[in-house]
């Protein structure tokens, strides 16, 4: 049997992506070099899924968008910022492929989000043509750590499909640390907490990061829920034996960089 290369579609990996600050998306800082690095080590995948901690809703949501907009959902930016598009394509058919296979969770689709700063921000460093689909998956407020891991469960076929899973928010994230506005530095203990969660990652002990907040540290470093729960769906789209690869572990006041990807060739 010959196949054409054309038809060839490789698995795609499951990536954890820390965003930090939507400055990211228009420096050279070495974070966003670290997404173009990341995604030269892996073949273009066919369309990307990505859970955003700046989408979260009542109830599953799959943005079913032909031309999704890039939405600037932020303030206190310079201009520069609130001019950067990202123009990819959505895939309506693909959104309604995942509904379903998100029945179980009364998933549905959703035409008035497009983009938001968690993916484009991103996606402007490692896939800057914007030429692959993206859909974006809410993050729904209702449900519990175990649920949106399931979800990402749920997801870990697509992978075989050639469809890339990117969660992108932030394992430390402290907003009121970040600027400043905390009594005392933590960021040390923050580290900790940073460290303890990619080894929890590294060792696949998913029980103790669906845990977190049980971690004497997570009050500090990660009060903000929807910037550590889009981990939760990498690691349930990632299989066992998969190597973590852990990148990107940058630490600043209240913020960690830290980046996991599984299913790097
Ligand atoms: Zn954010």
């Amino acid at each position: 049997m010959h196949e054409s290369p054309h038809t060839v579609t490789q698995k795609a990996p499951a990536l954890f992506i820390g965003h930090g600050s939507p400055m990211n998306a228009i420096e050279d800082t070495p974070s966003s070099r670290g997404w173009r690095d990341i995604a030269a080590r892996f073949a273009k995948p066919r369309a990307i899924v990505c859970i955003s901690a700046h989408w979260v809703t009542e109830g599953v949501r799959v943005t079913s968008n032909e031309r999704p907009r890039t939405i600037h959902d932020f303030g206190g930016f310079p201009p520069e910022l609130f001019a950067v598009q990202y123009p990819a394509p959505g895939d309506p058919a693909l959104a309604h492929d995942l509904a379903g296979r998100l029945s179980a969770f009364v998933a549905t689709l959703d035409d008035r989000w497009g983009l938001d700063h968690g993916a484009w921000s991103i996606l402007t460093h490692m896939y800057p043509q914007a030429d692959i689909p993206v859909l974006q998956l809410s993050l729904d407020a209702r449900r519990t750590p175990q649920q949106h891991y399931a979800i990402g469960k749920a997801l870990a076929p697509l992978r075989d499909e050639g469809v890339l899973i990117v969660g992108s928010g932030n394992i430390v994230h402290n907003l009121r640390a970040f600027f400043h506005r905390r009594a005392e530095d933590s960021t040390a203990q923050d580290g900790i907490f940073d460290d303890d969660i990619a080894a929890a990652a590294v060792s696949r002990d998913h029980d103790f990061i669906l845990s977190y907040r049980a971690h004497p540290l997570a009050p500090n470093a990660a009060p903000d829920w929807d910037h550590f729960y889009p981990l939760f769906y990498v690691l349930g789209a990632s299989a066992s034996g998969e190597v973590a690869h852990v990148f990107n572990r940058a630490l600043c006041p209240g913020l960690s960089m830290t980046s996991i990807a599984f299913g790097l060739t």
